[in-house]
């Protein structure tokens, strides 16, 4: 056999004994990944997506749009277009900035990269959205979770006490929260805010859903950030969300964002939506309507626990909350299942509010099965 080729097959051998379980640090094997279960043929309200379209005349005029688009090209980096209609959509106060990411959960890892010195922590609350404690463990840090009191609200002596024993580098707080669907003690928050050696985040991906925003009082605080996404307005597609806050913090996570992470068709086809922003918040007001109704004949339904919900869905808690689950998907109904998730959540299941047919037909899957297991 020629030298050359026993050379190449002594090397590709080395190479095969390279495994996963050698290479990738432990903490990675030890994940799981993040189940997203098919929804084919399904009614879904497991994501919190909206779930209308648009209206006809602008589905028209964005495939116009994406007909003409340079897909060619790059697209703009600063993405000048769209944060202009960010800026003036969300009413930033003077003086602050946006910086777009990928869906927030760009941000989220963003943001984490950003401050992963030895030893820096990551601190929420507990339960809550999952990621903050996933990125965390993706990039090696240390992470935190403080429990929520037994109704979910903020637990601010627990809190205080957590910061000031952790000196978290950031803390994470969903306004509202998920999976529970409440919006916590803007006061208490504020306080956080201020005993924080470092950045509090609000992440504020149910703002369409909410009555209250922490984005008025960024020039309040130097260490608030506000986190948003698009997500639950009816981009969910698209990806994109953003951090809101002041320059001096930007510039510097600016750094770390990979130049294209918005494409050319995501800046146009949202900064188009933007432009049409009622129309979407009109669609955010019929699913809150929805939410008002849907909530009201959960409650009527024996066995059920209902939870108050200023997001776009609603948290429960059933007898046999699995068996129930599984019920759904048997009528063609996928919820999301938080039962086993975290202690907080046993037999907890979380719905997304859908149209009012969805809504309806999943009120009756839900009394059927009920009624079935009993
Ligand atoms: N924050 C919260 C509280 C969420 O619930 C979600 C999505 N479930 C996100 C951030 C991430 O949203 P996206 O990546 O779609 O922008």
């Amino acid at each position: 056999m020629p030298a050359l080729i026993q050379c190449h097959l002594f090397m590709s051998s080395a190479r095969s004994s390279v495994t996963p379980e050698k290479l990738i640090r432990p903490e990675i094997l030890a994940l799981h990944a993040y189940h997203v279960p098919p929804a084919s043929g399904m009614i879904k309200l497991d994501a919190m997506e909206n779930p209308y379209l648009l209206p006809q005349a602008l589905r028209d005029e964005i495939a116009r749009l994406v007909a003409d688009a340079q897909i060619n090209r790059y697209p703009d980096a600063g993405a000048h277009q769209l944060k202009a209609d960010i800026r003036k959509v969300t009413n930033l106060p003077a003086g602050m900035e946006v910086l777009l990411g990928n869906g927030s959960d760009e941000i989220i890892q963003l943001l984490a990269m950003a401050v992963d010195k030895p030893g820096a922590t990551i601190l929420s609350v507990e339960p809550s959205f999952v990621m903050y404690k996933m990125i965390a463990t993706f990039i090696g840090m240390n992470y935190v979770g403080v429990p929520l009191a037994q109704d979910f609200s903020l637990d601010l002596p627990a809190m205080l006490e957590a910061i000031k024993r952790e000196q978290p580098a950031l803390v994470f707080l969903a306004y509202p929260n998920n999976p529970t669907g409440n919006l916590f003690d803007a006061d208490a928050i504020k306080q956080i805010i201020q005993a924080a050696p470092g950045l509090v985040v609000v992440d504020e991906a149910y703002y369409a859903f909410a009555r209250d925003s922490f984005i008025p009082h960024l020039a309040q605080y130097e260490n608030l950030l506000v986190m948003r996404t698009f997500s639950k307005l009816g981009m969910a597609g698209l990806r994109l969300g953003f951090l809101a806050g002041s320059t001096a913090w930007l510039a510097q996570l600016e750094k770390l964002r990979l130049p294209y992470n918005v494409g050319v068709l995501p800046q146009l086809v949202a900064a188009k939506l933007l432009e049409h922003h009622d129309v979407l918040l009109a669609q955010a007001d019929s699913i809150k309507q929805e939410r008002t109704k849907l909530l009201a004949a959960l409650s009527a339904i024996s066995g059920v626990q209902t939870y108050p919900s200023e997001a776009n869905f609603i948290l429960l808690r059933v007898a046999k909350a699995t068996q129930i689950f599984e019920g759904l998907k048997q009528r063609g109904v996928l919820i999301k299942n938080l039962n086993g998730g975290h202690p907080a959540l046993a037999d907890c299941l979380r719905v997304t509010v859908g149209t009012p047919e969805e809504n309806q037909t999943f009120v009756a899957a839900l009394q059927d099965t009920i009624n079935q297991l009993a």
